[in-house]
């Protein structure tokens, strides 16, 4: 995390905003501003030369109305208690703005993985997978991956948790390899999801995707794969970066080689495909057609904002635009397609796993591709319809409207206890 925001505030003002055009009592709003709980743990692991260690991780609960507890784990060394509760947040409203049946959660550990060995990892994720047993389960919350996490990791929290409970229970996590219980087309999916509903938005303008620049802030698995993705569909793709820097072309750039030149050097910087190198400030300001912010949240703050120069954005990462930057980015007129809608393919395709863990029975990669390109298209729908109906700027504004609703009708509906 970045920049000044505080992440759990920016949510907060995030509902607060949608609140003014929803007709809901400010005692439920309220409600729904805060987590139901936080597990702060601390993990104490010997490393590979004797020492002890201690890392402090987190799990926020923040809302269980829809369903059980959804959301990934991070490993980086800026997470907090703060940016936790916030991505948990954003998970309820991601799940309601897309209608999978789940509320939200979020966990995270503060240790950066860079400086450690695969199997001191692996002792500090099996750590916290002891301490989540009691608050997970596939009915309860079901982690999956985020920043620096995956499918490795879900794997030993699996292996951690089923061998505790004396049970296989794979639908306890989500993001697991296709071995031990995976869904095809998982790791592909919050990129995919983020360019269909680019496609969606460049339809709903009237602009063409055909030969459309873009920018991608952030070459891990969601900014590469949408890169990918986005130049399949006939885009070009003139800058990527990652937290080293960012490579330019303006003939284009091609995402595989690019990303092949990452695996084998570390970065994306040096790429000798690039016609100049530049900052992640210069890619978030560079005049595209489409940019994917794919990093961690606070990319774009209201100053930065002013300086934007893309028509469409599409937010890859969580919380990648601090409130400040949003409202700076509604008066220039750029169309922000919301985190919680334009990356939810991963939590989707998640639901799926979930689904296919449950009745052990698995989908072919071609049924779950055409199950989320047709529910995040539905989704997509819904926000357009939702801006129209309260004559919206501002395409944020309309999925928490969607999804404060949703989130609101269950608690409503349900009754409170106690
Ligand atoms: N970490 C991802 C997100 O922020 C995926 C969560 C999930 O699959 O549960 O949406």
């Amino acid at each position: 995390m970045s920049g000044e925001a505080n992440p759990f505030e920016s949510l907060q003002s995030q509902i607060d905003e949608a609140a003014t055009h929803l007709d809901i009592g400010a005692d439920v709003i309220e409600r729904l501003k805060y987590p139901e709980r936080v597990l702060e743990t601390n993990l104490t692991i010997e490393r590979d030369d004797g020492e002890l260690e201690r890392f402090k991780a987190f799990r926020s609960q923040f809302n269980g109305d829809r369903g059980p507890y959804k959301g990934g784990i991070r490993y980086h060394p800026q997470v907090s208690r703060d940016e936790v509760k916030a991505l948990s947040g954003w998970m309820v409203y991601k799940c309601a703005t897309v209608g999978i049946p789940y509320g939200g959660g979020k966990g995270g550990i503060i240790i950066d993985p860079n400086e450690y060995s695969e199997a001191e990892l692996e002792r500090v994720t099996r750590a916290f997978a002891t301490e989540l047993r009691p608050l997970i389960g596939e009915d309860r919350d079901i982690p999956a991956p985020d920043v620096n996490t995956g499918q490795r990791e879900m794997n030993w929290i699996k292996d951690t948790y089923e061998t505790l409970e004396n049970t296989t229970e794979p639908g306890v996590i989500t993001g697991k390899n296709i071995a031990s219980g995976g869904s095809e087309g998982r790791v592909e999916a919050t990129g995919r999801s983020t360019v269909i509903t680019a496609r969606e938005a460049f339809d709903y303008l009237g602009k063409d995707l055909d030969g459309a620049t873009v920018a991608v802030q952030g070459y891990g698995n969601a900014g590469w794969i949408a890169a990918k993705l986005i130049d399949e569909m006939g885009a070009t793709v003139v800058a990527v970066s990652d937290s080293s820097g960012g490579v330019y072309n303006a003939d284009g750039i091609d995402p595989v080689t690019v990303k092949n030149h990452k695996n084998e050097t570390g970065s994306v910087v040096g790429f000798d495909g690039s016609e100049t190198e530049l900052t992640n400030e210069d890619v978030l300001t560079l005049d595209v057609d489409l940019l994917i912010p794919a990093a961690l949240e606070n990319a774009i703050d209201g100053d930065l904002a002013e300086q934007v120069e893309a028509d469409v954005i599409s937010e890859a990462a969580n919380g990648p635009l601090t409130p400040e930057a949003d409202a700076v980015l509604e008066e220039k007129d750029v169309f922000v397609i919301p985190d919680i809608l334009a990356n939810a393919g991963g939590v989707t395709v998640s639901y799926f796993e979930w689904v296919q863990n449950r009745q052990r029975f698995y989908w072919t990669e071609e049924k779950v591709n055409n199950e989320l390109e047709e529910l995040i298209v539905d989704a997509f729908d819904a926000l357009v319809e939702t801006i129209d109906e309260h004559d919206l700027d501002n395409a944020r504004t309309a999925a928490y409207v969607v999804a404060i609703r949703r989130v609101a009708n269950s608690f409503e509906e349900s009754g409170s206890f106690p």
